[in-house]
């Protein structure tokens, strides 16, 4: 099924990500966590892209054994670091697995600076999967900005032209406090951009991500977040139960405030994601 079709129905929607692994023994452990979480019956699944591209088949594999468990998949593809005839193969892959929703990203730049220039920007690659079959087509976007945009006006304008190069909808990098959303959405809206954004909600479960998000620089934590660190950073059962509750509560007030579509980074952990689920169970149906 094609996400855009579950998004027109606008009601809500809770959907997870996974991550392929980055080693091939590793791949059974990644498969079984997805497919516990895809037991959850969630309105779609994620599966990223790992950055250069040297995972894509398990990307490709993972979306396929979601696909054949009754759930609808969408494959992660980067484009910075992938020639032309590479985006292809993956399309192609895709294709025959019969997986229809792609996000298309850019990706992040190497850190040796080292890239292919057949893609610059996500648009680019949006533009040639919409040429390339019949595939729904996602982006991603940020409520916070973007690290290298210049401004957030900018980078909304950008967003416009992924719009404009044919993705059906966008998911946002996580945020922690709704009211970046928001007056973002209000931004977005004005700017005559209508697909619909779907809220990417991050439950942080440990200190070690806290860390890694800090070090992602542009995500704002709001002082409520940090006295939840703060009291319960040393206790990993503390932190994790508090960091699932803040992310649940975040889901209620976005979808209190008409936000329908919700994806949760649930990072390969079926436990966090069951209790989120279990926590909306008369909320998202
Ligand atoms: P783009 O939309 O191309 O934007 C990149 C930057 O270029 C922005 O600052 C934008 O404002 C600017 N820009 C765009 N067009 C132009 C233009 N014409 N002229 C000048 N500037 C321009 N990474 C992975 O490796 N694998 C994944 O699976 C993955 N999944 C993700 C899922 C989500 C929901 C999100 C939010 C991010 C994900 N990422 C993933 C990270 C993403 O690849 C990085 O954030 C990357 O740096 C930007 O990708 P993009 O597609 O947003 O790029």
């Amino acid at each position: 099924m094609k996400i855009r079709d579950i998004l027109a129905k606008n009601e809500p929607t809770l959907s997870f990500e996974v991550f392929p692994p980055k080693t091939e023994d590793k791949y059974e452990s990644v498969e079984q966590a997805a497919s516990e979480i895809a037991k959850l019956n969630p309105a779609f699944m994620s599966v990223t892209y790992g950055a250069g591209g040297g995972t894509s088949q398990y990307t490709v594999d993972i979306a396929a054994s979601l696909k054949a468990k009754g759930v609808t998949p969408l494959a992660h593809l980067t484009c910075v670091s992938s020639t032309r005839e590479k985006v292809h193969s993956v399309l192609d892959q895709l294709k025959a697995q019969g997986i229809e929703n792609v996000l298309a990203l850019r990706g992040d730049i190497p850190k040796d600076g080292k890239v292919e220039h057949d893609y610059r920007y996500a648009s680019e690659l949006i533009a040639e999967i919409k040429a390339s079959g019949d595939f729904c087509i996602g982006a991603a976007c940020y409520p916070e900005g973007h690290v290298e945009s210049v401004n957030k006006t900018e980078d909304i304008q950008h967003l416009k032209e992924k719009v404009e190069a044919g993705c059906d909808f966008v998911t946002t990098q996580m945020f922690f406090d709704n009211n970046i959303l928001y007056n973002y959405l209000y931004r977005v809206r004005e700017k005559g951009i209508t697909v619909p954004v779907i809220a990417g909600i991050m439950p942080v479960t440990n200190v070690a991500q806290i860390k890694r998000i800090c070090s992602m620089s542009g995500t704002y934590l709001p002082a409520r977040f940090k006295a939840i660190v703060d009291r319960f950073g040393d206790n990993p059962a503390a932190m994790k139960q508090a960091g699932i509750a803040y992310a649940t509560e975040q889901i209620i007030d976005l979808i209190a405030n008409h936000v329908n579509g919700i994806h949760v980074y649930s990072m390969n952990k079926p436990d966090v994601a069951a209790q989120i689920k279990n926590s909306l169970s008369e909320i998202i149906r």
